[in-house]
């Protein structure tokens, strides 16, 4: 028999007369671990870890001793979340001594955090006179136990106090990441694992393991259900939750489940140990593309707790209800979207995670990054989510909850107006046409196309579909992809951009990079080009899927003609080969690298049509990482030297005869497009949720009016960082909605 199973077993005996003493426990795990000491630590309000029971310290110790977060070793695992396994506890720099207990005979020291739903509850710790580092099998004893008493304390009612009174109406204000933009105002709904199992020791593990695969069984048929009926607007996130079922079907973490069973655990005890394990492990990869896969598993074995205790799936929730979670898989979104969830915020995600292009296709405001609110936050607590400018307000003020729902209730009407505008023709005050596209990734974006009346897709992302299903896609499904876009637009111009993968668009069987700054290491059309296999299958698909009707295709972090060149010489090369040919080819360029700017002479000879990508283009413009918080807001597009870029790149491209469009992040804001617009550059490609309201400002704009306020403040600029306050101040004046 392992430890584990002799020690639960032990457990499930002495409490199967009642609830166990902690003083008993605590002995119990001592005596299987063969230890001199074992001891059990509990925050308290103030972010105090009180001695609440003890085995080998001295007995007058518990109640008496305490010691604050960070303070010691036991602090230290309490305060970080992480296990600490010391041999010569005494000798480590951080070590605290505490007199009374007469701990200073113990060398070695096991002290693992006592963790429920994300929150630290405690530290149970384990001391040896005879130095030694505990070995793997003693690590999950002791942190198999701190689940157990994680669950017995807060059953007990007697769960130590996560946040002092203070902290609990403290206002908390967490810089994120916006994943998806939008504003939501409403009560925080905690979604994560934290409804533990009322049962965590089992009698017999067959019986156990039978539930589990029973559990498994519906799981999987559930989510094959949730596929075959797709979104519940009857969109089809095939590739997104196709990537999930792949993790369901993989029996790597099922196993870890059965062997916490095999060690004494109930099945909802085990899915919720290999669950917080996996947390952990979470803590320590970068891969963002790893770390996807961690939240799918996690994501499911929420989904296995539900099958375990037949319990229903989550029911509509308050309006305004901001789900807040320590990941968030694809299939849970989805779930949580149709019970009406006004906003989400992420702790662990990235903007090019599965969450994330799954909030921004459904038009779900969301955050990530927001670390450590997992922590602090209550279900019920009021918070504000501002994803227009990253940032959650836990517990805010009545007067800034008052500002943000008059925005709210404002752009709500606003939203309403909007309806109206799909409609009207795309027309400046002034008489002059613009073009409104939409940007997209997912086939289940289509129908904004016409929900917003989009002119066509000025930027057609072709590697987030590849990226929500987690590999490359062979020439057949991208076909019937691409051919599916080229239907829904009809007779409205889509320009597909070739696969843009590398930097942070890591498919998970890529080597993660070995480079310094992956953004601009080996990616995008600097791989087509190198491994050209991948860019000829994708052009093929593109060549196939049109099948005669028109075709526009563009390149990628192109950084000089002979890069260009190459890549369209791999399109025209194809194009001779597949029949129907297109009946109008069309090939452009992405101007992301600034180096561009210096070759749009003989660019502009080889190309039909070039689209800003404002994104990278003022990355590497600024010198400044698009994904870094620190920088948001640094550098201005609304600036002197990227207003004269802009000039200098209408000019060129008027005079070439080539069109020019924007398709970056800049393109959906208010003032920028006015400014666009009043330079020239009137055909803007976005997400969906910002087109109507672009379309409402431009309609209103006289861009005659504007331009030559726009032009003294550029002649006049003397090193200025940005002009953003006089246009706006202009815009203002003239009641346009910015
Ligand atoms: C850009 O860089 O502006 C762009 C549109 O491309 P992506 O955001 O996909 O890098
Ligand atoms: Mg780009």
């Amino acid at each position: 028999m392992s430890g584990t199973r002799r020690l639960l077993t032990r457990l499930r005996e002495m409490m199967a007369s009642g609830a166990a003493p902690l003083a008993d426990i605590v002995r119990l795990v001592a005596a299987e671990m063969v230890a001199e000491v074992c001891s059990l630590y509990a925050l308290r309000a103030g972010d105090v870890l009180e001695l609440i029971a003890t085995y080998g310290l001295r007995p007058d110790s518990v109640g008496r001793t305490h010691l604050r977060m960070g303070e010691g070793i036991v602090g230290i695992s309490a305060a970080t979340g992480k296990v600490q396994n010391l041999a010569d506890a005494q000798n480590h720099p951080a070590f605290a001594y505490r007199p009374e207990t007469g701990e200073e005979q113990f060398a070695s020291l096991l002290a693992v955090p006592v963790r429920r739903g994300g929150h630290i509850m405690g530290v149970l710790a384990v001391q040896n006179r005879s130095p030694r580092r505990y070995g793997a099998d003693e690590v999950d004893v002791v942190e198999t136990v701190a689940m157990l008493l994680a669950e017995a304390l807060a059953a007990a009612g007697a769960a130590p106090v996560i946040e002092d009174a203070l902290g609990a109406t403290l206002v908390r204000q967490f810089e994120s990441v916006s994943l998806a933009p939008g504003l939501a105002i409403g009560p925080v709904l905690n979604g994560g694992l934290s409804a533990g199992p009322r049962n965590f020791l089992a009698k017999d593990p067959v019986v156990e393991q039978e539930r589990l695969e029973r559990a498994l069984v519906a799981m999987r048929r559930d989510l094959d259900h949730l596929i075959e009926q797709g979104m519940p607007a009857g969109q089809e996130p095939r590739e997104v939750l196709e990537a999930t079922r792949l993790v369901a079907a993989d029996d790597g973490w099922v196993k870890r489940v059965g062997d916490a069973i095999r060690s004494g655990l109930t099945a909802e005890a085990a899915v919720v140990r290999v669950a917080s394990d996996l947390r952990d492990r979470m803590r320590r990869i970068t891969d963002p593309y790893l770390r996807e896969r961690l939240a799918d598993i996690e994501d499911l074995a929420a989904r296995l707790m539900h099958a375990l205790d037949g319990a229903a799936a989550p029911g509509p929730v308050a309006p305004g209800t901001i789900l807040v979670v320590r990941r968030l898989g694809p299939a849970q979104l989805l779930q949580w979207h149709a019970c009406g969830i006004a906003g989400i915020a992420i702790e662990e995600a990235s903007s090019s995670g599965h969450a994330a292009i799954l909030a921004r296709a459904l038009g779900l405001p969301a955050l990530g990054g927001a670390r450590g609110l997992m922590d602090v936050v209550q279900s019920g607590d009021i918070a504000i989510l501002d994803a227009d400018e990253g940032q959650l307000i836990l517990r805010p003020a009545s007067e800034v909850r008052e500002n943000y729902e008059r925005a709210l209730t404002a752009r709500a009407a606003r939203r309403a107006g909007y309806g109206r505008l799909r409609r009207e023709p795309s027309v400046t005050a002034d008489g002059t046409p613009f073009s409104l596209m939409l940007n997209v990734g997912l086939a289940l974006e289509l129908e904004q196309l016409d929900s917003v009346g989009a002119a066509g897709i000025g930027l057609f992302r072709t590697e987030i579909a590849m990226l929500a299903r987690g590999a490359v896609a062979d020439t057949a499904e991208q076909a019937a992809l691409y051919s599916r876009v080229l239907d829904a637009a009809g007779d409205r111009p889509v320009l597909f951009r070739t696969l843009d993968l590398g930097g942070d668009k890591l498919l998970p069987d890529a080597p993660p990079p070995e480079e310094e700054n992956p953004a601009m290491g080996w990616r995008s059309l600097r791989v087509a080009l190198d491994r050209p296999a991948l860019l000829r299958r994708q052009i093929r698909a593109l060549l196939l899927a049109a099948a005669g009707r028109p075709l526009s295709v563009m390149f990628p972090m192109v950084a000089t003609v002979t890069e260009f060149r190459a890549a369209r010489g791999l399109l025209y090369a194809e194009a001779a080969r597949v029949r129907p040919a297109p009946s109008r080819l069309q090939v452009g360029t992405m101007l992301e690298v600034p180096a561009l700017l210096w070759q749009l002479p003989s660019l502009l000879k080889d190309c039909q049509f070039l689209s800003i990508g404002s994104n990278d283009l003022m990355q590497f413009l600024f010198a400044a990482d698009r994904g870094s918080p620190a920088l948001a807001g640094r550098y201005d597009f609304l600036s002197p030297p990227v207003l004269d870029i802009l000039a200098y790149v209408q000019r060129q491209t008027e005079a070439a005869g080539v069109s020019l469009s924007v398709c970056g992040e800049v393109a959906s804001r208010p003032l920028e497009a006015l400014t666009l617009a009043a330079m020239g550059i009137t055909s803007l490609s976005m997400p969906a949720s910002s087109l109507l309201g672009t379309k409402g400002l431009l309609r209103s704009a006289d861009l005659g009016a504007f331009r030559p306020v726009l032009n003294g403040l550029r002649e006049n600029a003397s090193g200025e960082a940005s002009l953003r306050e006089p246009i706006a101040a202009w815009a203002r004046e003239h009641s346009l909605d910015v």
